[in-house]
């Protein structure tokens, strides 16, 4: 197992793999083998075969190569149906195949998590986000991981790779991040520096593209659609798309940053440009629209919204003016979202989202104003599942996610 360990590590650090065509496809159907596993397990052989359309000795010779190397195992017999056929045998992840930490580095605390294979938290610890440069926050954070690894004995062979989740734009192919205005970041190399630090490979997602995952393979382990738009509204707004069980990560890094895309606000955003969608509906604009609105209380995003959602549950006819009025703003532009993006789900996270339906009937009000109605009437509008979770768990789920992912050949021979 070390053994194998160590050459999964050696492949994972090897950006690009020559390889034959053959060997490509092959490699390819091999991660796409892996990923159902990961993503739908526990899964038969048929069950492979039915959702991959290769033919059953490929699916064969793939599933024992795999459990040949430790990648994934068999655990027991699906249930015997009333048939009375011959029960098939499940195949799921090796929890033990290896580990991942994910970095959560939020603008006041930064959390970093062991897991498993599968995605189950071994150990994690939350510290104080570092104000130092970025630089060393990000070696503090490397340290917290060795830390961890040596606190729960695991060798330090075993971490395979690690998920970074940060609010920022990043660069999806370099990791880095291009601009994190509430950390006060611009251009740092996250991957790179945690790389050199670790030595394994390092992904980086923003916060909202980390949650989206999370949500994505919540639902999708329940048997759900794992497509979705999640549209983030707290500090900042963001967006991000899973189509076809896959970030939708564009080319800049600057996918899904619908917060600055102007609507005329009039207001001055904190990215430098007048009237983003941002100086509407976030955090901090509702707090600015309580202000104007006459309500007294803290500048403070999170406490603004707490104090105008008890006042509008307490019945406060400009409160619920107010929240309307956001949810409604909010509505337009998930218009926008759902019908370049065409998800069957739309979730809604990020503190204002805990406003519930005082935020989500406006904003499903506002989507049917702005959207086609055979786009309003069929989507599935939804507060996020995992709420604040889904940042950490994204996080671990970046790393996850990329272990089979084809062009970094982990699971190329
Ligand atoms: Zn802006």
């Amino acid at each position: 197992m070390e053994r194998e360990n160590d050459r999964l590590r050696e492949l994972m650090s090897t950006s690009r793999i020559e390889t034959t065509n053959e060997d490509a496809a092959a490699a390819s159907n091999r991660s796409l083998i892996y990923s159902i596993i990961w993503q739908q397990g526990p899964v038969s052989r048929s069950d492979l075969v039915r959702k991959t359309s290769l033919t059953k000795s490929t699916v064969s010779s793939h599933v024992d190569d795999l459990i040949d190397s430790g990648f994934i195992k068999e655990n027991g017999l699906r249930q015997s149906s009333s048939t009375g056929g011959r029960r098939a045998v499940l195949l799921e992840v090796n929890p033990e195949s290896h580990i991942v930490a994910g970095i959560h580095i939020g603008v006041r605390q930064t959390t970093v998590v062991l897991a498993d294979a599968q995605g189950n938290e071994v150990d994690s610890v939350t510290k104080r986000t570092s104000q130092k440069t970025p630089t060393s926050a990000l070696q503090e954070t490397a340290t917290t991981v060795r830390t961890l690894l040596s606190r729960t004995k695991i060798p330090f062979s075993r971490l395979a790779a690690v998920g970074v989740a940060l609010p920022g734009v990043v660069q999806p192919d370099t990791g880095t991040c291009i601009i994190a205005p509430n950390l006060g970041w611009r251009d740092i190399p996250v991957a790179d520096v945690l790389q050199s630090e670790l030595n394994v490979p390092v992904f980086v997602n923003n916060t909202t593209q980390a949650m989206a995952v999370a949500e994505s393979q919540y639902v999708g382990a329940r048997g759900e659609s794992p497509d979705l738009a999640l549209l983030y509204v707290g500090t900042g707004i963001g967006a991000a798309v899973v189509d076809n069980g896959r970030l939708f990560r564009g080319r800049s890094g600057y996918a899904g940053e619908i917060g600055h895309v102007g609507v005329g606000s009039g207001i001055l955003c904190s990215c430098g440009k007048v009237g983003c969608l941002e100086t509407l509906v976030s955090g901090p604009a509702i707090a600015r629209r309580s202000q104007e609105a006459g309500f007294e209380g803290s500048l403070d995003g999170q406490a603004s919204t707490e104090l105008i959602g008890r006042a509008a549950i307490s019945g406060d006819r400009a409160a619920r003016k107010l929240l309307d009025d956001v949810g409604r703003d909010l509505g337009h532009a998930a218009a926008w979202l759902l019908q370049i993006a065409g998800p069957d789900t739309l979730v809604i996270g990020g503190g204002v989202s805990a406003l519930g339906n005082l935020i989500m009937e406006p904003l499903r009000a506002g989507l049917r104003e702005s959207a086609m109605a055979a786009v309003a009437d069929t989507v599935t509008v939804r507060r996020s599942y995992l709420d604040s979770r889904a940042k950490l768990r994204g996080a671990t789920l970046t790393a996850l996610q990329q272990v089979d992912e084809p062009r970094r050949g982990l699971l190329a021979r």
